[in-house]
């Protein structure tokens, strides 16, 4: 029996109610391939703010870092909109993110054959799409100093962010992304704007030194403008992509979306030697939270993703995947992959699974 200590963060919104079905399929899954799971429960984001009037408490961050592996389900809620940025739910993550050294975000978009009329966009434009987005997590825009709303010499204000990157920080998730087009198809397009920013001119530098270490994998260049236009007009075209964090925050949502559904899409965030946090691509939904409406599915394929990348079992992980397949085969979907046809909830979603699993 192998043991491993798992920290969940069910977060706000429909957070918890997704995170009960993912714990119950990694409870059977666990029993299935004699894998002991022990899980143990901490607060981030709102839920955090309301306990401790932190979003991310000291205990939360020292937990997750002594654990295999952290499952998180999501963060913020309207009740939290308004308060001062520095206590915002969102600072939960980003500092779970930096304070973990997780710099790589794995997005998988996959268009299942089951849900290919979920998409908005045409059969022959979606079918077939599988593309994995390696998005930069812990600088570019979202970290980078200065940063604030400043005071200007004629009493008018400035906001300010600073899009920097360092030539370490670009090698090191340029790795990431060979290595995990290496592994897929061998194509790897890298997003930047280097027709206008400087910082995107060393990212395409170094992107482009890094590529004649990995002889096998195709490397191209897209600017952002025309890889969001690509990913709507031809996204076959793409493998693996790889981007900063905040060409990457938006990509990887609009690539979501040739899949049909936000709530089908998990993500990985990994580091070099601490835990990675697996969680789904979609935020805490307060317009649906406590209504038995929540797609769990995202939830339970990151938790596919937890056992394949972050506890190296991907047996395990397989089970979990095929079992959300079957239950699609069987015809089970919640509201937002309906099409308008009758919709479970995300309870009876588990319970299916559960059957699946068996
Ligand atoms: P959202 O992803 O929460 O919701 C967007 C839309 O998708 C909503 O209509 C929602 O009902 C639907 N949706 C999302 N997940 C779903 C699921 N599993 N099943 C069915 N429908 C689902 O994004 P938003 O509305 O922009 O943000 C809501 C809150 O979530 C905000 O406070 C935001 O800051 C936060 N957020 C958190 C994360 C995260 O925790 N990683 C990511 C994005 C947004």
């Amino acid at each position: 029996m192998t043991h491993y200590r798992i920290t969940l963060l069910p977060g706000d919104g429909i957070g918890p109610e997704i995170m009960t079905v993912a714990v119950a399929v990694l409870k059977q899954v666990g029993q299935q391939f004699a894998i002991d799971l022990q899980f143990q429960e901490a607060l981030i984001g709102g839920a955090a703010i309301d306990a401790t009037g932190e979003p991310l408490p000291a205990d939360t961050l020292d937990q997750c870092r002594n654990s295999d592996a952290v499952l998180l389900a999501a963060i913020g809620g309207y009740q939290w909109d308004n308060l001062p940025n520095a206590i915002r739910p969102e600072r939960g993550l980003l500092g779970l993110r930096s304070g973990l050294g997780l710099f790589a975000n794995l997005r998988p978009a996959q268009i299942l054959p089951q849900l290919i009329d979920a998409s908005s966009l045409k059969r022959e434009v979606v079918e077939g799409v599988d593309i994995m987005v390696v998005r930069e997590l812990t600088g570019g825009i979202y970290f980078g100093q200065p940063k604030g709303i400043f005071a200007t010499e004629t009493g008018e204000r400035r906001g300010v962010n600073t899009m920097a990157y360092t030539e370490s920080e670009i090698e090191r998730i340029g790795r990431v992304a060979f290595e995990t087009a290496r592994k897929r198809r061998g194509k790897l397009c890298s997003v930047d704007k280097a027709n206008v920013l400087e910082v995107s001119q060393l990212w395409r530098e170094h992107i482009t030194q890094l590529a004649q270490e990995y002889p096998d994998v195709e490397l191209t260049h897209l600017y952002v403008d025309n890889a969001a236009m690509q990913l709507v007009r031809y996204p076959k075209q793409f493998d693996t992509i790889v981007t900063g964090n905040l060409f990457g925050d938006i990509l990887s949502d609009a690539a979501a979306m040739l899949t049909g559904s936000i709530g089908m899409l998990p993500s990985a965030s990994l580091g070099a030697a601490n835990p990675g946090v697996f969680e789904p691509v979609h935020g805490s939904a307060p317009d649906i939270a406590g209504q038995d409406k929540a797609n769990p599915l995202a939830q339970v394929l990151s938790a596919a993703m937890m056992l394949r990348y972050g506890l190296n079992q991907p047996k395990a992980a397989d089970r979990i995947e095929q079992a959300v397949l079957a239950v699609l085969d069987q015809g089970y979907r919640t509201g937002d992959i309906a099409s308008g046809a009758p919709a479970i909830g995300c309870q009876a979603m588990g319970e299916a699974l559960l059957q699946a699993l068996q």
